[in-house]
């Protein structure tokens, strides 16, 4: 079994032995061999290995492993990481270490930005908000519009402008280890471009402060929120790799109610959407959220795209959307589930296949509290498949989709169009709650 370490040095003597070959041609097998041996590449210079899931395929995923010196940035503020993220349009390769954890919401000088400091000069009021769209005045046939939906909108675009990165291609974005690396209260947003690598991050509290009423969502209404901590948007050949992603510190629980619905601040934590394609999520944690990881943004997304693997991640705590796949060929292998409710966060479901999204789930394993119903662990739409063997659940084998078939009119189809083959590290499900314990989110990688 390959551990994270072997399979980086692996990765490392590949890269080394390139550079090595570039940099001293002529000289003899035996030296590349040995400067190989004598040590790795750098954490930051780290590229996806060969069959590392969907993201290694085609030209695979280097971000900016080829970063010339002028292009290596070392971040510790907000303002340091907008300047080193520089133009999208800018595509030379860029190496960017995150150092400690960058606060989205500080200004230019790093002092540190209230819900109030977006609003001051929009006239947004929570109250005022409140009192235009109640339902038993406005009704609930359309969505806010008028003075006070202005208003919210303007600020919520001032915290956006502040919390928002553009990430350009042939990008990565690494924590330096032991640094408490990550990003807390915004959204790494990488859109429409390709070849991005993020690692070694925590992700937290990405909050939206002006949450929209949408009274025609659902049969009561909802109140949704506009930011993930990492969203893909049209992106190609991403990898995410050993992050954390939290709510922590504010909880669902602590969110009030209005209009008797539930004041959601929260959006994705990492969402794969519009003609996202070539994805890999690996050893990366997710606890304490609710709609975690979507695949699709709508029923009607895109064809041919979302091909995403997700693979040796730890989903704890978590809602729903672990993912909710929509369309795509979708290879789900050797994640641990932990199905205890933790702080609020009940599950409702872990895996979703939808408009006829092509779910390979194999070799995961479930923790589940004595008495949970297995027929609530996946959930459907009647169109999407879920293919697989060798999940587990508390250790015993079982056939995930046959319970929730047996309890479901919705039922998932149980065969896919595709046989998964770029499945790098694919194993038994057995040990992995040991393993995964340790070898998981960000804090764990070392820098070389
Ligand atoms: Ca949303
Ligand atoms: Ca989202």
């Amino acid at each position: 079994m390959a551990t994270p370490s072997h399979r980086r040095s692996l990765r490392s003597r590949r890269l080394l032995v390139v550079s090595a070959a570039v940099v001293a041609a002529g000289a003899g097998a035996a030296t590349l061999v040995m400067n190989a041996n004598a040590g790795g590449v750098d954490l930051y210079r780290q590229t996806l290995a060969a069959k590392d899931g969907w993201a290694s395929s085609g030209a695979g995923t280097t971000g900016g492993a080829t970063a010339d010196i002028a292009h290596v940035f070392t971040v510790s503020t907000r303002a340091q990481l907008v300047k080193a993220l520089g133009s999208v349009s800018d595509t030379a390769p860029r190496i960017i270490k995150v150092k400690g954890t960058i606060d989205a919401n500080t200004d230019d000088s790093g002092r540190k930005l209230t819900c109030a400091d977006y609003s001051a000069g929009t006239g947004y009021s929570l109250s005022a908000y409140l009192k235009a769209y109640d339902p038993a005045s406005y009704g609930t046939s359309k969505l806010p519009s008028g003075t006070q939906e202005k208003a919210r909108a303007a600020a919520q675009s001032k915290q956006a402008k502040n919390i928002v990165f553009k990430v350009p291609a042939n990008t990565s974005v690494v924590g330096v280890p032991g640094t408490k690396a990550g990003i807390t209260g915004g959204m790494l947003q990488v859109q429409n471009v390709d070849n991005v690598i993020v690692r070694n991050l925590a992700f937290s509290a990405t909050e939206d402060c002006f949450p929209q009423w949408d009274p025609t969502d659902g049969d009561d209404g909802n109140w949704n929120s506009d930011y993930d901590s990492l969203t893909l948007r049209g992106a190609t050949h991403v990898w995410a790799d050993h992050n954390s992603f939290t709510d922590a510190a504010h909880f669902d629980r602590a969110n009030p109610k209005y209009y008797g619905r539930e004041y959601q601040i929260h959006d994705g934590a990492l969402d794969i959407t519009k003609g996202s394609d070539l994805v890999t999520v690996e050893r990366n944690q997710f606890t304490n959220h609710d709609k975690t990881m979507l695949i699709g943004s709508s029923d009607t997304d895109s064809t041919g795209k979302l091909r995403v693997s997700i693979h040796h991640n730890v989903w704890k705590g978590i809602v729903q959307r672990a993912p909710l796949a929509r369309i795509g060929q979708v290879h789900i292998y050797d994640n641990v589930y932990d199905t205890t409710t933790l702080n609020g966060y009940a599950p409702l479901y872990s895996i979703n296949s939808r408009a006829r999204a092509q779910v390979v789930a194999e070799d995961n394993y479930w923790k589940v509290p004595s008495g949970a119903k297995l027929a609530r662990l996946l959930s459907g739409d009647g169109t999407g498949s879920v293919a697989g063997r060798g999940n587990l659940v508390n250790g015993t084998a079982t056939d995930l989709v046959a319970a929730y078939n047996a309890a479901s009119s919705k039922k998932l189809r149980t065969t896919v169009n595709w046989t998964p083959t770029l499945t790098a590290g694919l194993t038994s499900a057995k040990n992995l709650p040991a393993e995964l314990a340790t070898t998981t989110g960000a804090a764990v990688l070392t820098a070389s």
